[in-house]
């Protein structure tokens, strides 16, 4: 099912301010934060007010059609999200990230968690850090960029 039809089975309309926001987001290979997207759209001759893309931001994730990444910087990014249990790695340098399937066992960590402090665990975040492969092949070729 594409975005739209989610979107609209929802009960949302496709207004022009989520269509775009729509568009760039399908496409995202780094995470875009939504000052970032402002300033992207704003680029492309579309003003958008910051509050606006907040606001679409929060009903896609909120519909699961992205998923939040945590950039090093401290900001939330969004990319764009697949069903099902997905983590993602960020490259440090580029910051392009990629999805990995998140098929860790996680149970015996879970156990611990709950033991030593007595909450009930429901979910949980996971993402790592790294460098990309083509980061590495420009470290190894001793290029700087
Ligand atoms: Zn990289
Ligand atoms: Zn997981």
């Amino acid at each position: 099912m594409d975005w739209q039809t989610l979107l609209a089975k929802a009960g949302y309309r496709l207004s022009e301010p989520r269509k775009r926001i729509m568009k760039l987001m399908e496409t995202a290979e780094k995470p875009l934060n939504p000052l970032a997207i402002h300033r992207i759209l704003r680029e492309q001759g579309i003003h958008l007010g910051v509050v606006s893309v907040y606001r679409t931001l929060e009903l896609f994730f909120a519909l699961g059609l992205i998923s939040q990444v945590f950039q090093a910087d401290g900001l939330v990014g969004y990319l764009p999200a697949s069903f099902g249990h997905h983590h993602f790695i960020v490259c440090q340098k580029c910051q392009k990230a990629v999805e990995f399937s998140g098929s860790e066992d996680m149970r015996e960590l879970v156990q611990r968690v709950q033991t030593e402090t007595r909450y009930q665990v429901s979910d949980h975040l996971l993402q790592f850090y790294g460098l990309c492969p083509e980061c590495q092949a420009l470290l190894e070729a001793g290029g700087n960029s």
